[in-house]
């Protein structure tokens, strides 16, 4: 009889679990693990560690960035395996709240952050870089002024472009256009396409945008350029600088390639302003004499503050930013495919997402 109630017992708790009643806790969860370059693994890692002031969110979907691919390609001296990469991130709260994470954590107290400055903290962390594992796994834990609620309206899918964008109204803000500029843009990846588009809202009457791939350029074309060329060839050289005439009263590169960082100061109009914004390679040969000569203000973005990420987040929940049309999903478990891709062959894909979990 006792033997028999507790069989029931059993079966009714299993049901429970099963009809997704009660969670069965576990310390244990599934990650993507960068291991090798141009190498991720599926493993099960210890769950994070979540400490005072923290929030624990479960991952719904994280977005691969550029900076993830420069990791996974062995190219980031501060992505060095074995490391969890990934930063961009919509999950749940353990309550069930749906929250976008802002993932750039700041410490408060130094000279830049109490001056609004936290892009420039002298202790910042990113998830997915150094010894902060990344969103490509189940589990993050960051300080609970990280993450900012979404409302149903907003589909996670749009809600994680908040972190790619809050780096474009960072830079217009430091930057801060004059009225109906022209506006260059070098680079049609994720960052050179909302930069299109951040462009356009704060002003910016004719784009041009330049890249070496046709298939972006078409996408670039599709968001509302203006006009896009190809680069790659010496008459695309003269046809962008034909369309510069006097030259663009802004430029910003979303490259960071050394030509592209050249052809940014080549498509400026005298006392006009290159922003630089790509980090493609480390150390590039530029023309400074010419560009003395014309004056070029030169400024140099580097990610967003808090503020800059709200903005982006306000953005998204209005509508007024909206590039999903050209995202694609995979899982986690093929993120190896998914990086690989994005590295070699991203064709008209401007942000791969990685779907992660579904609500808890
Ligand atoms: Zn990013
Ligand atoms: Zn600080």
């Amino acid at each position: 009889m006792f033997i028999r109630r507790r069989k029931l017992t059993e079966k009714i708790i299993y049901s429970i679990i099963q009809a997704g009643w009660l969670q069965v806790y576990s310390d244990a969860m599934r990650a993507l693990v960068y291991t090798a370059p141009e190498k991720v693994e599926m493993q099960d890692q210890p769950r994070p560690q979540v400490l005072s002031g923290e929030v624990e969110v479960a991952v719904q979907m994280a977005g691969v960035c550029g900076s993830d691919i420069s990791g996974f390609l062995g190219h980031s001296a501060l992505r060095k395996p074995p490391l969890v990469l990934g930063h961009e991130l919509v999950g749940w709260l353990p309550d069930g709240r749906r929250v976008v994470a802002n993932p750039l954590i700041s410490c408060g107290v130094c000279d830049p952050c109490l001056s609004g400055t936290q892009n420039l903290c002298v202790s910042w962390k990113l998830l997915g870089l150094g010894q902060t594992q990344g969103s490509f796994a189940e589990f993050v834990a960051l300080p609970a002024s990280q993450v900012h609620e979404i409302p149903e309206t907003l589909a996670s899918s749009q809600a994680v472009m908040a972190e790619p964008l809050a780096n474009l109204v960072h830079l217009f803000r430091i930057v801060g256009p004059p009225t109906m500029f022209r506006l260059a843009i070098v680079g049609a990846g994720t960052m050179g396409a909302l930069a299109l588009l951040v462009g356009r809202l704060s002003g910016a009457r004719d784009v041009l945008v330049a890249d070496v791939n046709d298939e972006r350029l078409a996408t670039v074309r599709n968001l509302g350029a203006t006009a896009a060329v190809n680069t790659g060839t010496p008459d695309g050289v003269v046809e962008a600088q034909r369309l510069a005439g006097r030259g663009f009263d802004v430029v910003i590169d979303a490259s960071g390639s050394a030509p592209a960082r050249q052809m940014a100061l080549d498509l400026c109009r005298p006392g006009g302003v290159v922003a630089l914004l790509g980090m493609g390679t480390q150390k590039s040969e530029v023309n400074f004499v010419a560009s003395i000569r014309k004056e070029h203000r030169v400024v140099m973005s580097f990610a967003y503050t808090p503020v800059d990420f709200r903005r982006a987040l306000d953005l998204l929940i209005a509508g007024q930013i909206d590039i999903s049309n050209w995202t694609q999903k995979l899982s986690l478990e093929q993120g190896q495919d998914a990086l690989e891709r994005m590295s070699h062959r991203p064709g008209s894909v401007l942000k791969m997402l990685l779907e992660v979990g579904s609500a808890r």
